[in-house]
Formats: structure tokens, C-alpha cells, sequence
């Protein structure tokens, strides 16, 4: 058999060899079998348990969409909680289950079977209506019934596997079972989305946005490769071709060792220039990744993780506990944590209302939401204020794009001071605040940002996405995305140089801080750190030590007057090869 190539984006490096594995965007079958007779009565209180609990999910979100103004859902949100009391569907499934000496699953995949036939061929209308909230309140609770929610994976397989699926959502990857999964290939999605920044998070070789309807040509086990150096998907590789990746995939593991060797070595260059090497994070949990891989601090924090895959947000006091664990747990390092940035791609339950926009990457995102919503800013900065005693904190404002934006945050901020003040609640009254400079008017006003705030953060992906015009999420234009875009580096050099006017520091926090190439050039500017994803920083500490700062400000100098993306490109892969350094891998694989 022939062996079936697929090139697309390099989104998350490394190498996976495993079964394939199709995820579909379905409620996996549930489980069926027979129950002995003493095991009845404790299945019914697992069922009466998934019960509670999906009521209680339930009347979290009708108390959020109480807060959202003018969301009008919460009829139907009533009506789905009303209908996991109705005891057309709690009797009948308990009685099945008893009378059957069936498993809970089964049991309520017949009742609502049943019930859903009932409602079927009714006219529209209000009949119609409550065959949805069957269909939506019954797959709630049999998701708790397997102990899931959204997107099942209940149903991966045993050991790895690599996953085929047509669309993830970021918070979605962030809740796989990370021993479980090799690879993920995906039909849409770009180098920059936020599901590909968790995939490289997690180092989970990924390439995205794969067209020419690949699920429909891979089946599920059998063994694919995924080289997410090269960006390519091999489907029934030869047997030539799979001894070969699997040396590639060793000399990859080799490599890595090798770089997590010298962790502990400073990112000073050859003559001497020191910049700070950070961790871009998204969840708590990947604490013990970033200090194993050296870094220096948290130079971003997206908190908006916390307040995805679940249905109700975390309140001031969960907040706090979650930032004073980081706080605490990085010690003297700083922390930067950004203030909520839900919106575009990053949309919690019960917002509904907005994901409607015509364009949500231009709409009430990030800081514009939350100056909305302010009583989420609110408890947000009282969190981060009380938490801010616990360790080195900086607060960061994402997508920041006019003056009067920062007035407010800061008015904001200052009220929530004096509260605390007024309560006696102790916080550090001098951490610094900082802008994301992401926007091309931020970039193009930094001067004036620069008096206001204490520091600036570039966030190159939005740099591109709005600079270009292009959206990150899409992959019909993604492939217009590089790294070495020379409007954008253009834009960092104006914001970096008001910054040094100014004398604020400034990090570039995107995923260019993590690109080796763009790395050898961001050096010769003045900045005080780089943020980037965990695994990334051990190859970032190489390049650093391999080059000298004179180099990169020359290469800087160079990259700054060439025209396109792909010139910039030739010309580092042409300077950096004398140094045996490589665009993914430093070293060719
Ligand atoms: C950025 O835009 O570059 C950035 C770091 O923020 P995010 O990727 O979370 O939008
Ligand atoms: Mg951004």
C-alpha cells in the first residue's frame, strides 16, 4: 500500500508515531451492561449523583446568565434544569435500572430514547422546543454519568494514539489526558491559534490546519507519523519510512536531552549581554514543567484558562488561592499575570451573547470585555491585590488599543485599593502594571503608554493577527502568518525604542519569542526578557549562548531593511547555518 503525505503548518515540534485515532464531536455510546443484584441500589444513587450534579451545573450558569445583562436564554436553561426533575426521566430511568439489573448509562439512554420518540413528531412549537431540552439537558447528564463534560475523550484508546479531529477548542486540548495523546492533527486552525499554543504547552506535536479532508482517509489504528518539525502527516507510512522517523524521533529525544543539560546555564550571550528567559503559562499545573526547563519566571500568565471548561467563573476567593499558589511557588521570580482576555477564540460558557459578533477578534475581547463587565475586573484585581504578598507580582492588561483604556483600568484599580485599605486586607500597594502591546496603535502610541504604565509586553501573535490583517484562528489564510513578518518586527522596534526612551522594560511575550530565528534578531533589541512556552526555553537558551549580542544587533540592523517575510527568512536560515543553528531543531534532524 501507498503511503499518503500531508503538508501544513509546523504548529507544535516533535515527532509521534501511533495509532490514529478519528475524535468525533459525539457523545460517546455509552456503556452497556448487567448489574448483579447487590450492586442495584448503588447504581441508582450514581445516577441520582449525576443528577444532582448536572442540576447543580445548571443553576450555575441561570445564576451567571442573571449577571450577563440581556442575555434572554435562561428560559431554556430553566426548562432543561426543570426537565432533570421531571419524573419522566428520574423515575423512569431509577425503575429501569431496578427492573432491568441495567447500568445507569443504558438505563437512561432507553428512557430518553423513549422520550425523545414521544416528542418527535409533535408539530412546532413548544412540544418541539422540549425535545431539545431533552436532547441537551439528557447528553449533560450522561457526560457526569462518564464522568466527563464537552468533548469526551472517554473513548481514546489504550496507551497513545495520535488524534484526528476536525476542530479543538484551546481549552479542550488542555484537558486531555497528556499520556494518552502522541500527536494532534487537525483540519483547521493556524501556527498561532491559542489551541496551538497549548499543544506546544503540553509538547504535544500538533499540525493544524491540514485541509484535503484528512479524516476522511485516516482510519483509527492504524500507525501514522507526525512530524511536527516539518509539518507533515505520513498516513500507512512504508516500512523504510517508519524505521526512518523512528531514528529521526530518537535523535529528537536525543537532542532534547542534550538542551535540558544546560538549563542551568545562564542566557547570556558569548560577550556577555544577559536577558531573562520566562514562561508563557496557562495553567497551574504547568509549574513544575517551567522550572524544569529553566525558567527565570512567569512572564505571562493567561488567566482566561481558569475560567474556560467549566460552567460557572471562579470567584474572587478561587482566584486568589490560584495566584498566590504561583506567586508562591515561583519564590522571588517575577510573576506577570494577565488580567482576562476571554473573547475571540477564548470564549467561556455564558457568553453566548457575544459570541454572536460579527467579528469577535474586533469586538469585546480581553480589557474591553472586562471594562463592560466590570465586576469581573473587579474581583479580579482584588484577587491578584491580595494575592500580591505572596511573591514577585506584576498585573498585566491585554489588548490594550487607546490612552483612555489604561485611565480606566487604573481608576479601577485605585478604587479597589482603597477598598481593600477600608477592609484592612494587606497587598503590596507598589506592583507594577503593564500593558500588552499587541494592537498596532498600541505599538504606534507607546510613547504615550509608556508614561502611564511600568512596563510593556509584546504580543506578537495579535501583532500579526491585527497588523495583517489575518486571522489566527483561520486556516484558509494562516499560511500568510510567518514570524519574520518585517511589519511587525518593524512595530516591536517602534514600541521597544519608546520603551528605552521611557525607561520601562519591555518582554516579548508571543510565540516569535520562542521561534530560534526571530530569536538571534530580538536580541539586538533592548529587552529585558523573553516569554515563551516552557518547552521552548532550553533551545532558546542555546541560540542565546551560541551567538554574540554584536551579531544579533547587526542581524537586527539587517532584518530591519529587508522587505518581505521570506527574505528575512533566507537571510537568518543563511547566517544562522554558519552556526549550525536551525530554525526548529538547532540542529538539522
Ligand atoms: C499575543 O497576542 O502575542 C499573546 C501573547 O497573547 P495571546 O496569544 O494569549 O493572545
Ligand atoms: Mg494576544
Amino acid at each position: 500500500m501507498k503511503s499518503h503525505r500531508y503538508h501544513s503548518h509546523a504548529t507544535s515540534p516533535g515527532i509521534a508515531i501511533a495509532p490514529a485515532y478519528c475524535l468525533k464531536r459525539t457523545t460517546p455510546t455509552p456503556p452497556r451492561y448487567w448489574i448483579l443484584d447487590r450492586d442495584v441500589e448503588q447504581e441508582v444513587q450514581r445516577f441520582v449523583a449525576a443528577l444532582k450534579r448536572s442540576r447543580e451545573q445548571l443553576v450555575r450558569v441561570e445564576a451567571k446568565m442573571c449577571r450577563i445583562q440581556g442575555y434572554d436564554q435562561l428560559k431554556i436553561i430553566e426548562s432543561q434544569r426543570l426537565f432533570l426533575q421531571d419524573e419522566m426521566l428520574t423515575k423512569s430511568t431509577m425503575e429501569t435500572i431496578r427492573q432491568g439489573r441495567i447500568n445507569a448509562e443504558w438505563a437512561l439512554d432507553k428512557t430518553l430514547v423513549q422520550l425523545k420518540l414521544s416528542f418527535l413528531n409533535v408539530p412546532e412549537g413548544h412540544f418541539r422546543d422540549r425535545y431539545q431540552d431533552i436532547e441537551y439537558a439528557g447528553r449533560r447528564l450522561m457526560d457526569n454519568l462518564l464522568g466527563g463534560g464537552g468533548l469526551s475523550t472517554s473513548e481514546l484508546p489504550e496507551g497513545e494514539c495520535v488524534i484526528f479531529v476536525h476542530d479543538l477548542s484551546p481549552a479542550e486540548v488542555a484537558n486531555f489526558p497528556r499520556d494518552r495523546v502522541a500527536g494532534i492533527v487537525m483540519e483547521v486552525g493556524g501556527e498561532t491559534s491559542h489551541t496551538a499554543i497549548i499543544a506546544r504547552a503540553l509538547a504535544i506535536p500538533a499540525i493544524l490546519g491540514v485541509k484535503e479532508e484528512i479524516l476522511q482517509h485516516v482510519t483509527d489504528g492504524e500507525t501514522v507519523i507526525v512530524d511536527g518539525v516539518k509539518g507533515l502527516v505520513v498516513l500507512s507510512p512504508q516500512k523504510v519510512e517508519l524505521a526512518q522517523y523512528r531514528t529521526i524521533k530518537q535523535k529528537y529525544a536525543d537532542l532534547e536531552r542534550l538542551l535540558m543539560q544546560d538549563i542551568h546555564l545562564p542566557a547570556k550571550t558569548r560577550d556577555g549581554f544577559s536577558i531573562r528567559l520566562e514562561a508563557n503559562i496557562e495553567l497551574i499545573d504547568e509549574i513544575p514543567s517551567l522550572l524544569q526547563h529553566g525558567a527565570e519566571g512567569v512572564g505571562l500568565y493567561r488567566t482566561e484558562y481558569l475560567f474556560l471548561n467549566r460552567m460557572d467563573f471562579p470567584s474572587e476567593e478561587e482566584q486568589f488561592e490560584n495566584y498566590r499558589t504561583v506567586l508562591s511557588r515561583l519564590g522571588s521570580r517575577t510573576v506577570t499575570i494577565r488580567t482576562l482576555d476571554l473573547g475571540g477564540d477564548k470564549m467561556a460558557f455564558g457568553q453566548q451573547e457575544y459570541e454572536e459578533q460579527a467579528n469577535p477578534a474586533l469586538g469585546l475581547r480581553a480589557i474591553r470585555l472586562c471594562l463592560r463587565e466590570r465586576s469581573l475586573l473587579i474581583a479580579q484585581l482584588r484577587a491578584l491585590l491580595r494575592a500580591s504578598t505572596a511573591g514577585k507580582l506584576r498585573i498585566l492588561v491585554p489588548l490594550v488599543s487607546q490612552v483612555d483604556e489604561i485611565h480606566q483600568v487604573l481608576k479601577i484599580l485605585n478604587s479597589v485599593k482603597k477598598d481593600l485599605k477600608k477592609e484592612k486586607i494587606p497587598f503590596r500597594d507598589d506592583v507594577p502594571v503593564g500593558i500588552m502591546i499587541e494592537v498596532p496603535s498600541a505599538a504606534m502610541m507607546a510613547a504615550e503608554f509608556a508614561q502611564l504604565v511600568d512596563f510593556f509586553s509584546i504580543g506578537t501573535n495579535d501583532l500579526l493577527q491585527y497588523g495583517l490583517a489575518i486571522d489566527r484562528g483561520n486556516e484558509l489564510v494562516s499560511h500568510f502568518f510567518s514570524p519574520y513578518e518585517p511589519a511587525v518586527i518593524r512595530l516591536v522596534h517602534i514600541a521597544v525604542e519608546a520603551a528605552r526612551k521611557a525607561k520601562i522594560p519591555v518582554t516579548v511575550c508571543g510565540e516569535m519569542a520562542g521561534d530560534p530565528f526571530a530569536i538571534a534578531f530580538l536580541l539586538g533589541l533592548d529587552l529585558e526578557a523573553l516569554s515563551m512556552n516552557p518547552v521552548s526555553i532550553p533551545r532558546a537558551k542555546k541560540i542565546i549562548r551560541s551567538l554574540s549580542r554584536e551579531e544579533a544587533q547587526k542581524l537586527l540592523h539587517e532584518v530591519l531593511t529587508l522587505p518581505s517575510a521570506h527574505e528575512i527568512e533566507k537571510h537568518l536560515h543563511r547566517k544562522l547555518q554558519k552556526l549550525h543553528l536551525d530554525r526548529h531543531g538547532l540542529f538539522p534532524l
